[in-house]
C-alpha cells in the first residue's frame, strides 16, 4: 500500500513515520527546500510523548523533562507553584520541551530517505488518490493532507469552510542561551510570557499579547523591560532577526468530516487552534499514530478512514475548544478586575491541583501499533 504525504511539518512526517512503521509505502512531498521548523520550541504533553514512543521515534537526550515552575506575576512574585513530580507521578512522564529542529530531525530520521521528497509543491489531490505537484503527478492508496493551517487540499475539498479566524492575540518567541532558566508562565493584562529551558543551557520563551491582528510588532526589549529576570535576559540574547512573530490563527469552524473520498486531512489542516494549551503539534502527533493503526487493523482503507475520523474529530475539535477558552479565561484577560480574580483564584490553587490540571488531554493513551516484524536471521 502506498501512502502520499503532503507537507512535512510535524503533523505530515508523524502520519510518515506510522504508516512507514506498519508497513506502507510513503511520499512526502514538501514545498520547502528542506525539512525543518521555526526557530522555536516546543511542549511536548505526555499524550503525545506517549504517541513518540508509540511511533519508535526516539528525541534521546534533546528531551527536556520540566519539573519544577510557577506562575508568575510581572514582578516575578510566584502566584502558584507547578509540581512537576506530581505530575510525572501522575502521567509516568513529565512534561517536555524541544527545540522544533530537533523534534523535525528525530520524526525524518524515523522514514526511509527515499520517502521524502522537498521542494515539490502540491498543486492538487483528488479523492481518487492522485496527487499533481511540480514536475509531476503519482497515485496513491491514501492522500494525508498535512499541509497547515491554510491548507490548500482542505479548501479544495470543501470551499465553502470558513477560513481560519483571528484568535485575538499575537505572538513573538524565540531561543536564547540561558543556563539556569526555569520553567514560569507569568501573566500580565492581555500577555502571557513562557519561559521553557531546553537542553544544553538553550531557553525557549514565548510572549503571547492581545493586539489587533496585523498590528506592528513592538519592541520587546523595551516593552518587557520591566518585567521580572530572566525575561529581559531573554529578550536580550535573542538576536531580533531571530524572533518569530505571528499573529494567531484557528480554524474556528469546525470540519464535518476529516476525510473525504482517499484523503485524511491531520494535524493543523485539519483542527488548528490557538497556542494556549500547547496541544496543536501534540493532537498532529495523536491523528498520526491513530492513523497508522486504523490503516493497521482495518479492512480497507473506507473503512479505515471512518474509523480515523470517528476517532480524532471529535477529541480533537475538543481540544480546539478547551484552548480557546483557556486563552480567554488566562493570557487574554484584559480587564483589571478579572486579572485580579485569575491571581487570587491561582493563588489558592495548590501545587497537586496545577499538576491535575488538563489532565484529560494530556491523559490521553495512544492505540497500540502492531510490532515491527524483526528480519528474520539465516
Ligand atoms: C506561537 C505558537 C506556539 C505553539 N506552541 C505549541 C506547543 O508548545 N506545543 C504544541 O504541541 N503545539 C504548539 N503549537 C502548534 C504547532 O506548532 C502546530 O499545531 C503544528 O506545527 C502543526 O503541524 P502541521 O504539520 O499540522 O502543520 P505545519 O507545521 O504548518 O506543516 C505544514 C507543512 O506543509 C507544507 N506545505 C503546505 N502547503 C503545501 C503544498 N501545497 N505542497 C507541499 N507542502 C506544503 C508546509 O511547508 C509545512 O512544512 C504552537 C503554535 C504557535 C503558532
Amino acid at each position: 500500500m502506498h501512502a502520499i504525504v503532503i507537507g512535512g511539518g510535524i503533523g505530515g512526517l508523524a502520519a510518515a513515520v506510522g504508516l512507514h512503521r506498519v508497513g506502507w509505502t510513503v511520499t512526502v512531498l514538501e514545498k520547502a527546500p528542506e525539512f525543518g521548523d521555526v526557530g522555536a520550541g516546543i511542549s511536548l504533553w505526555p499524550n503525545a510523548l506517549r504517541c513518540l514512543d508509540e511511533l519508535g521515534v526516539d528525541l534521546g537526550d534533546r528531551l527536556a523533562p520540566q519539573q519544577e515552575g510557577g506562575f508568575r506575576d510581572p514582578r516575578g512574585r510566584r502566584i502558584a507553584r507547578y509540581d512537576g513530580a506530581e505530575f510525572e507521578r501522575r502521567h509516568g512522564r513529565p512534561l517536555g520541551a524541544i527545540h522544533r529542529r530537533d523534534l523535525i530531525a528525530a520524526l525524518r530520521n524515523a522514514v526511509p530517505a527515499e520517502s521524502l521528497k522537498t521542494g515539490t509543491e502540491v498543486i492538487e489531490a483528488g479523492e481518487d488518490g492522485l496527487v499533481r505537484f511540480t514536475g509531476g503527478e503519482l497515485r496513491a492508496d491514501l492522500v494525508v493532507a498535512a499541509d497547515g493551517i491554510h491548507s490548500r487540499v482542505r479548501h479544495a475539498l470543501f470551499p465553502d469552510h470558513p477560513e481560519p479566524v483571528y484568535a485575538g492575540s499575537t505572538a513573538f518567541r524565540g531561543v536564547a542561551h540561558h543556563p539556569g532558566a526555569r520553567l514560569s508562565t507569568s501573566f500580565g493584562r492581555g500577555i502571557e510570557i513562557g519561559v521553557l529551558p531546553l537542553t544544553g543551557g538553550d531557553v525557549y520563551w514565548w510572549i503571547s499579547s492581545v493586539a489587533e491582528p496585523g498590528a506592528r510588532p513592538v519592541d520587546l526589549e523595551k516593552t518587557f523591560g520591566d518585567w521580572h529576570e530572566p525575561i529581559p535576559a531573554l529578550l536580550a540574547a535573542t538576536p531580533p532577526e531571530a524572533v518569530l512573530h505571528h499573529d494567531l490563527y484557528y480554524l474556528g469552524t469546525p470540519l464535518g468530516t476529516f476525510t473525504r473520498g482517499r484523503i485524511a486531512l491531520l494535524g493543523d489542516a485539519a483542527h488548528a487552534m490557538p497556542p494556549f494549551l500547547g496541544q496543536g503539534g501534540c493532537q498532529a502527533i495523536e491523528d498520526a499514530v491513530v492513523l497508522a493503526h486504523t490503516m493497521s487493523t482495518e479492512d480497507n482503507v473506507k473503512a479505515a478512514l471512518e474509523s480515523y475520523d470517528r476517532q480524532r474529530r471529535p477529541r480533537s475539535q475538543k481540544v480546539v475548544r478547551e484552548s480557546v477558552r483557556m486563552g480567554r479565561l488566562g493570557p487574554q484577560l484584559t480587564n483589571p478586575v478579572a486579572t485580579g480574580l485569575r491571581t487570587a483564584l491561582l493563588k489558592v490553587l495548590p501545587a497537586k491541583a496545577t499538576a491535575r490540571a488538563g489532565a484529560g488531554i494530556t491523559g490521553w493513551r495512544p492505540p497500540r501499533l502492531p510490532r515491527p516484524v524483526p528480519p528474520r536471521t539465516p
